[in-house]
Formats: structure tokens, sequence, C-alpha cells
């Protein structure tokens, strides 16, 4: 075991504190991990106040982990000492359903474990990124490449792989009108991706505060949808939607701006029920649906598209006692767009 510094919820009330949590020596198959950068998640903010029910404190937040390798097992194959790596959302699953099989880790039948709050295979409670070091099992370990800085790869391994995955899945490419529904840390990297892709992408924001942003970042539209004439004129004009807001929509409206076959991807995770009328639905053939995040070989494929294509989140770097402050900024929609903690602050 080894003791390392890290930021700890300790109840849904009180800030962030620091303090000291174990690592466990790593296993055969482990891969140790000096981490460098963590980004700041909505998800974090959403566990650390019990929003998501209440979460088992003292709990370290955090899964967008970039680093590199301090050491591995004797069975490592993948890894060596002083690779750049990242850690997303998960670092374990069952490995012997159906999903995982099939490399949709982040669908496995018996849930995979998340890389905070959840239960580990030796009983431990997973503890996250806002921390100095992590111990992961290879499979759930991806290679950061050369070319992408670690302070911008890490927003990519929650963010860049949660819009990553449904534009690859419905096949976003330069027939596709896109749209994508609030300009925030999720939001963001979806312009990015699908303008990567090649796709014509339209921004639905409440206002057009960020409009210049949203065009520089890859956008070719940008629309308010506070204004009720936005919802008239874009009517069956879309092909694909990915609304990464968490907040409750009216979702008839959105869906009539898809196309006969468009989707509408659920990515922001409200906390309560949403209704949808099924007429929208039914008289263009429509479909609703959900994603969530990504599978580790779709994860992989993602990091290595961002270098290749140099898509970056926009990040801004901040200290780690500058946490608490940054979760406030982050609930007042006062970030551009993803924060990320500089680990050797801490
Ligand atoms: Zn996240
Ligand atoms: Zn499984």
């Amino acid at each position: 075991m080894s003791t390392v510094s890290a930021y700890a919820a300790t109840s849904a009330t009180e800030p962030l504190t620091k303090t000291t949590i174990e690592r466990r020596d790593p296993g055969p198959s482990d891969v140790a991990i000096d981490i460098k950068f963590a980004g700041i998640c909505h998800s974090d903010i959403h566990t650390a106040k019990s929003e998501w029910g209440v979460p088992n404190y003292p709990l370290v937040v955090g899964h967008e982990i970039a680093g590199v390798v301090s050491a591995v097992g004797s069975e490592v194959t993948k890894y060596k000492v002083g690779d750049h790596v990242g850690v997303g959302c998960m670092v374990n699953s069952c490995g012997q359903c159906s999903s995982c099989k099939a490399g949709l880790e982040n669908y496995c039948k018996r849930g995979a474990t998340f890389t905070y709050n959840a239960v580990d295979r030796d009983g431990t409670i997973t503890q996250g990124g806002y921390s100095q070091a992590i111990v992961v099992d290879e499979n759930f370990v991806l290679r950061i490449p050369d070319s992408l800085p670690l302070d911008k790869a890490a927003p990519l391994l929650c963010a860049g792989i949660t819009l990553f995955s449904p534009l690859r899945h419905w096949k976003a490419s330069k027939d596709t009108r896109l749209a994508v529904i609030g300009l925030g840390g999720l939001g963001h990297m979806g312009v990015k991706l699908g303008a990567a892709m090649g796709a014509e992408v339209s921004v639905l924001s409440q206002s057009l505060k960020k409009m210049e942003d949203g065009l520089r970042l890859g956008a070719k539209h940008y629309y308010a949808t506070s204004d009720r004439g936005t919802f008239k004129q874009l009517r069956s004009s879309f092909d694909l939607i990915l609304n990464t807001v968490s907040a409750n929509l009216k979702l008839d409206d959105y869906v009539s701006l898809l196309d006969v076959d468009g989707t509408l991807v659920e990515l922001g995770i409200p906390e309560h029920p949403m209704q949808i009328g099924a007429f929208p639905l039914a008289l263009a053939r429509r479909s609703l649906s959900g994603s969530n995040i990504g599978g580790i070989p779709e994860t992989q494929e993602m990091l290595d598209f961002c270098a290749e294509h140099d898509v970056t989140p926009e990040i801004e770097v901040i200290e780690a006692d500058y946490v608490n402050e940054a979760y406030e900024r982050v609930l007042a929609s006062d970030v551009r767009y993803r924060f990320v903690i500089d680990i050797s602050t801490l």
C-alpha cells in the first residue's frame, strides 16, 4: 500500500478537503499511475453533493485522469514505466457478459466498476482522480498519444468519449446535419468532434451569449432556444441531435427538429423524468435514445482520433486548492469549458 494526497468530499454540504488515501500495490495485471491532471466533470459535483444518492464519504471523485506510468505488474504487456496514460469513468467490469465481450464495458450487464464510489474487486470503495496516484488494471488504462498534452487529454476521458461514442454509433459524417444542445463541457466537445467528422454542426443554446465561441469551435450555425421562432424555423432539419443539457427540456419541441428517421440522444441525464408525446416520434419515424460514455476500445479510438485531428478541449488549469471555487463556477456555468486540476499543486 502507498499513501497519497487527495481532495475528498466528506458530506453533501462541506467543501472538499485535503486528505490522504491508500492505494494498493500493483497486482500482476495492474498499472500504477502518477496522476498529472484531473478534469472536473459535473458528475463529480453531483456525486460529491449527494445529488445522485448519498455516496460513501469520505470520497475522492474525478474520472478524467491523465498521468504517467510509474510501475507495472509482472503480467502487464500493454504499458511500461514512463508511458502517458489515461483513466476514465471505469476501472473494471465483469469481462464475461456479451457487452464486455463486445468491448462495451460501459454497458456491462453486471455493472461496470466505476472509478469512484463503486465497490472494487477487493471490497474497498474506489477513489478517483483528485489524488496523486491510482492503480488500475491494464485493460482499463488508455494510451494517450504523445502529441496530446496531458492537461488537455484529461477531459477527453469522460467529456470526449461521451460525445464521440454517439457520433460514431449514429455514423456522423459529412452528410450529417448535427445539432448539439448546450455549449458546456460536453457540448463544446460535441461541436469539435462533430466538425472533425465533417458534420454540419448547429448549436442550440439558450441564448446567443457564446455564439462567437461556438462558431470558432467548429459550428456552422448557432441558434437561441429562448426564441420560439427557432423551433419553427428549424422544424425537421436535423439527422442527429445530441442533448448535453442536464436540465429538463420540452422534448416534443426538440424531437420535432429531427428530419424523418432522425435520432435525439440524451447525454445530460437530468435528475427528473421528462415527458414526450408519441406524435412527434410517430409522425416522422423519429427515435429518442440515450448513451453513456463509451467502451474501452472506442475510448482508445477517440484518443487516437483526437491526436490525429488535433481535437482538444478548451480548458482552464487550476491549482488543487481552487477546487471548491471551481465547483461554484461550474454550477454558475462560468467555465469555458472545462476545469483541469494540476495535480502537482496537490
Ligand atoms: Zn464525467
Ligand atoms: Zn460485463
